[in-house]
């Protein structure tokens, strides 16, 4: 094998890792750093781009996990079944797995057993690309690469260990992930490999919600999200996942667009911030609702897509639900596709911009102005007006926030408890349509949030009853 500097592993080792590798060596065992974190160190050094270690240290040894356990004082059981341990240093922790072999798949999603084996070649055979398949020995400063991980590294190419199709056969979860590593990685799919993708799609049904949604997380942090979602619908998975969002490839759009909807969602995806993968889930969706609500115009002959936002939100939310997000991201991806459309102009007053800001709410107006810009930006046509009008509403928004007038119920200078109190009003649906009614009157004219004031107004409007 060429000669291979481990300079930048030997630099980016944490010493716990090292020191637990020398004391499995010690006591006449092996212990290999593998997986994702060997991969980034020996990725960014090659592309002398920055390291940014995001996931942990895993560590392969020849040590099984009950030797595991006896050689070091804090162990903790995570996976056992696989031969998984955890092992502290101190407050770090560090997953030791007792080298494995291959083994048959017949469900498309685990082994049908483990068997262990004292052969780290063995363990990398069953890995599932080759730039994950490189093992570092810290002990001896050696380097284990028997797929040519690093030649693929070199040529940023993704490339499955051994038959692609035996091994996406096998486990479905490798064809998201190579979409995946596609964009965080920034790799390409190597012919081979990718040509075997769509044809292995039947594990691909097997993978669980919540290992897709977890995959999909990760994606949405690559510098360009837009290169797993292409992937992913390349290779048939989005057909399978969200057939709602292959939709939108094809749509075409109306005039003041440069793409269909499918390629104006993802410049738009990628345009948000890369810090923002919220964000970005609200972005990958924002217009979900087009393709069902496409029209063409009578007199102009343009397509229309009324409402698609109102049509496109419960699609958003069943999606998400579907692939189990949390309540959260739910709530908040959805609220942002119901309120991504806004056309604001200069004859907007500022009690039109509380009522927006009310309606859409004070904590998501911001987030919904950075999409409205992303979605703009997106179009492909000259923008700059649409970009001047969403700077002036930001403005604008800047300017009645900073007056603090109330735009929540929770702003108003009385709440239930009060209307209770004070006017003999009972617990029920009629408190919350009564501090309803106030909250609006008072988004018209801010100067009528006194206490006295409104606790006037209420009594009137109880005396009128339920409306
Ligand atoms: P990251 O942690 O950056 O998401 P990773 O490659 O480290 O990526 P992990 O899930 O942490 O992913 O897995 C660690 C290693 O285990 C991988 O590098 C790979 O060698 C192996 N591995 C993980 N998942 C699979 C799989 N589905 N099939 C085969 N090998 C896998
Ligand atoms: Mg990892």
């Amino acid at each position: 094998m060429a000669y291979v500097d481990t300079q930048p592993l030997v630099r980016a080792l944490p010493s716990f890792v090292r020191e637990l590798c020398q004391r499995l060596d010690d006591a006449g065992h092996r212990g290999w750093v593998v997986g994702g974190s060997v991969r980034d160190v020996l990725m960014a050094a090659r592309s002398q781009s920055e390291l940014d270690l995001k996931g942990d240290w895993d560590v392969a040894t020849d040590a099984l996990p009950e030797q595991v356990i006896r050689l070091f004082r804090r162990t903790i059981p995570t996976g056992l079944q696989h031969g998984t341990v955890t092992v502290m240093m101190g407050r770090d922790g560090v997953e030791v797995t007792t080298l494995r072999g291959e083994s048959t798949y017949s469900d498309g999603r685990r082994p049908d057993a483990v068997t262990f084996v004292d052969d780290i070649v063995a363990d990398l055979a069953r890995r599932d690309f080759t730039i994950n398949a490189i093992a570092y020995d810290p002990v001896r400063d050696l380097l284990s690469d028997p797929f040519d991980g690093l030649s693929d590294l070199e040529r940023r190419c993704l490339r499955a260990v051994g038959d692609p199709a035996q091994r996406f056969a096998e486990d479905g979860l490798r064809v998201l992930r190579a979409a995946r590593f596609h964009a965080t990685l920034e790799v390409d799919i190597e012919p081979a490999t990718a040509r075997a993708m769509a044809p292995s799609l039947a594990s691909y049904r097997c993978v669980s919600a919540e290992r897709i949604r977890d995959e999909w997380q990760k994606a949405l942090k690559a510098r360009r999200p837009s290169r797993a979602l292409q992937a992913m619908l390349d290779h048939g998975m989005l057909a399978i996942t969200a057939p709602e969002l292959v939709a939108m490839n094809g749509c075409d759009q109306n005039r003041h667009h440069a793409y269909d909807v499918w390629n104006h969602t993802l410049r738009v995806l990628d345009d948000v911030a890369q810090d923002r993968p919220a964000l970005r889930l609200a972005a990958l969706l924002h217009d979900i609702g087009k393709p069902m609500t496409r029209d063409v115009h009578p007199t102009t002959g343009d397509f229309t897509f009324y409402n698609h936002e109102h049509a496109g939100a419960p699609l958003a939310d069943d999606l998400l639900r579907r692939l189990r997000f949390s309540n959260e991201q739910r709530h908040h991806a959805t609220s942002l596709v119901r309120h991504h459309i806004v056309v604001y102009d200069a004859a907007w007053t500022d009690a039109a911009v509380r009522r927006w800001i009310r309606r859409v709410s004070k904590e998501l107006v911001g987030d919904v102005i950075a999409l409205c810009r992303s979605d703009v930006r997106g179009k492909g046509r000259p923008v700059d007006d649409e970009l001047a009008r969403i700077d002036q509403l930001e403005m604008h928004v800047g300017r009645i926030l900073e007056q603090g007038a109330a735009l929540s119920l929770k702003d108003l200078a009385i709440n239930g408890r009060d209307l209770m109190q004070d006017c003999g009003a009972s617990p029920g649906p009629l408190l919350g349509q009564i501090l309803t009614a106030l909250l609006e009157e008072v988004v018209e004219n801010p100067e009528h949030n006194e206490r006295e004031r409104l606790l006037a107004r209420a009594r009137e409007l109880i005396s009128l009853g339920p409306q």
